[in-house]
């Protein structure tokens, strides 16, 4: 059993699309979903970078399409992954945003922020959006909150598991835990479920978001919550969904007019946009229309798309999913019969056809749709970050028991994969393995790493190679051993040993894959802080002035009353209404970014205006209803 933790802890669904942050409250014995200072359960994992500022959240989203090309979303997307990665290769045309090859082919995303050229890794983008999730929980708490299990798609190999918990350091958290999706979503329903059913159920969790795609068939038996099986798809959600569209789209705006907007992020951003409306209109109605005024050089867009031709446009993706939900039952080694409920999570699964196609494929069982299918994964986190804190009572005591999605094994000869750990193994995980030396006489072997199901090691994963030296000068067929450990959060370690020598080595995965190193990190984190600072800082600014254009325009609706300007000689009404052009000057001024510039002004003016207006000004502000 693991350690408990000091200290309140939250709960953070970190999505591609949206983001979600749960609490345990001890008062209520329950879960409670936090909402962010727009009053929206969920906030866009969206990112912008500006001239003076740096938006997170529902205000980076909403300037999307005014600043297509430094407004950053799916960072989930890249995490973990290399730039060459054939499964991003077509998100790179479509994003608005510029990504570039970094070292050891990292992908790093290039933004404008305050006049300057910025490379960012896609862990930084993960962990603002992470900041601010604790910020939203630290505000409805009123407290400092560092600890947090962050989700992860079952599906995420070691090092976007690794990435996401660096994301999460960044962003100053204590990651006391990285769980599955499906597995914390199958956390709140066994909670919603407890009590109301006797004996063991069969659940199969379908989580279908915005960028990943997820399955897991759990039993639950009493406050047991056992994984058996999961697989899924990184790269297959809503957004493949709105791409289908979107390319669509473009082809037809082609065929009108003859152009080709591609390569111009505004008309995507507002094309992206409006066709991610249209499919969730279409999830309840037949048809719709798509209008975009001036999309590109003036030419207006107008497209009435229906609900057939949206199925039509994805049908090969819906029947990936189904596909996938069969290679999980197979996996598990269970007939479709033997489900008792099919749990429907992530937005996408509210579209129809998906609905209709898991129906059929489940023989006609009913979908169950009673937890609520944006908020049960970081429900579900915040009930494991409760169960993982020593600061709360009334926790039901849960034990939930997870797998690891894919198989961990070392390359032998031949280039053949010999699995130590296979796929669907209970976690946390410990395995050895004795191999022999493949050649005589050799001291030393090297031990490639690698995660995946493919047969031909070097078709699957490698995750990381390091050499056993001081073996023995002998005949091959020398044996040493190999040992594997997989942790709670599905992190990789292994040591190779030779006991007759008694040399050993081992690594923890790391600095493979472009992982960041710790001196990484450590830069990261330093930024992270300087970024938070200028946020203050841009925050302080924008409410002095506030302050101020407030004052000028309470002043001059009171310098509009007669009664108030009777008595002010017109000597001193000129410096009045001079110095309310002076500070509206300031006002517009863009390069003004200094807080205290506008506060010292606001002084200044209160007192030109205190000797007359003092006493007058708050009747006028009531005459005025202001
Ligand atoms: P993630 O966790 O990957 O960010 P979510 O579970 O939050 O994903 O789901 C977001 C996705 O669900 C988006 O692609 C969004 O367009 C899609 N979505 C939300 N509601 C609907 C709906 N009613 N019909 C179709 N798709 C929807
Ligand atoms: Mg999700």
């Amino acid at each position: 059993m693991a350690k408990k933790q000091k200290g309140r802890a939250i709960g953070i669904d970190l999505g591609t699309t949206y983001s979600c942050v749960a609490a345990w409250e001890k008062q209520n014995g329950r879960a409670e979903i936090i909402v962010n200072d727009q009053g929206n359960r969920t906030t866009p994992s969206f990112v912008a970078f500006t001239d003076s500022h740096r938006f997170i959240g529902d205000a980076a989203k909403n300037q999307a399409a005014a600043n297509p090309s430094n407004t950053i979303f799916d960072a989930k997307r890249l995490i973990g992954r290399k730039y060459k990665d054939p499964t991003i290769e077509n998100d790179l045309k479509l994003w608005p945003f510029k990504v570039v090859s970094g070292v050891d082919d990292k992908p790093m995303i290039m933004v404008n922020y305050k006049g300057k050229e910025k490379c960012l890794a896609a862990e930084e983008i993960s962990s603002m959006i992470l900041t601010k999730m604790k910020e939203i929980a630290e505000a409805y708490m009123d407290s400092s909150v560092n600890n947090a299990v962050i989700t992860v798609p079952a599906y995420f190999n070691d090092s976007q598991r690794k990435a996401t918990k660096d994301a999460g350091i960044i962003a100053g958290l204590n990651v006391i835990r990285i769980i599955n999706e499906p597995t914390a979503a199958a956390l709140a329903y066994g909670l919603q479920k407890r009590g109301n059913c006797s004996g063991k159920r069969n659940v199969f969790i379908f989580d279908l978001g915005g960028g990943t795609f997820d399955v897991s068939l759990v039993t639950i038996e009493g406050d047991n919550i056992e994984v058996k099986a999961t697989t899924g798809d990184t790269h297959l959600g809503g957004e493949d969904f709105d791409n289908r569209m979107v390319s669509h789209l473009v082809q037809e705006f082609k065929r009108k007019n003859g152009v080709d907007i591609t390569g111009t992020p505004r008309a995507l951003r507002r094309l992206r946009n409006e066709c991610e409306k249209a499919k969730r209109i279409l999830s309840h109605t037949n048809e719709t229309t798509i209008e975009i005024d001036a999309l590109f050089q003036g030419v207006d867009f107008r497209f009435s798309l229906t609900r057939a031709c949206f199925e039509e446009l994805n049908r090969d993706l819906f029947e990936k999913c189904m596909e996938i939900a069969q290679k999980c039952l197979d996996d598990a080694k269970m007939k479709k019969s033997k489900i008792h409920d099919v749990v429907l999570v992530g937005g996408s699964s509210r579209i129809p056809k998906v609905q209709s196609l898991l129906h059929n494929f489940f023989e006609g069982k009913e979908l169950c749709k009673s937890i609520n299918p944006d908020e049960a994964v970081a429900f579900g986190a915040a009930v494991q970050a409760a169960l993982l804190s020593e600061d709360y009572s009334f926790v039901p005591p849960l034990v939930l028991v997870d797998v690891t999605p894919l198989s961990l094994g070392i390359k032998v000869k031949g280039d053949l994969m010999s699995v130590v750990i296979p796929r669907n193994t209970i976690i946390p995980a410990k395995r050895s393995a004795v191999y022999f030396t493949p050649k005589d006489y050799i001291s030393t072997v090297t031990i490639n790493v690698y995660e995946g199901e493919r047969t031909k090691a070097s078709d699957n994963n490698l995750l990381g190679t390091f050499p056993l030296s001081g073996l023995p000068l002998v005949f091959k067929g020398h044996p040493f051993n190999v040992y594997f450990e997989l942790d709670f959060d599905g992190i990789l370690k292994v040591r190779a040993e030779d006991k007759t020598t008694g040399s050993k080595n081992g690594i923890t995965i790391t600095n493979e894959k472009g992982r960041l190193s710790n001196a990484e990190i450590n830069r990261m984190v330093k930024e992270a802080a300087l970024f938070k600072e200028e946020d203050k800082k841009f925050k302080m600014m924008v409410k002095a002035k506030n302050a101020l254009d407030d004052y000028i325009y309470k002043m001059e609706k009171a310098m509009e009353d007669s009664d108030v300007s009777s008595k002010v000689s017109p000597s001193k009404k000129q410096r009045i209404m001079a110095a309310f052009s002076e500070g509206k000057a300031l006002i517009q001024n863009e390069h003004e970014t200094e807080a205290c510039v506008f506060e010292n002004y606001l002084r200044r003016l209160q007192n030109i205006c205190r000797p007359i207006l003092i006493n007058k000004v708050n009747t006028c502000f009531k005459m005025f209803g202001i």
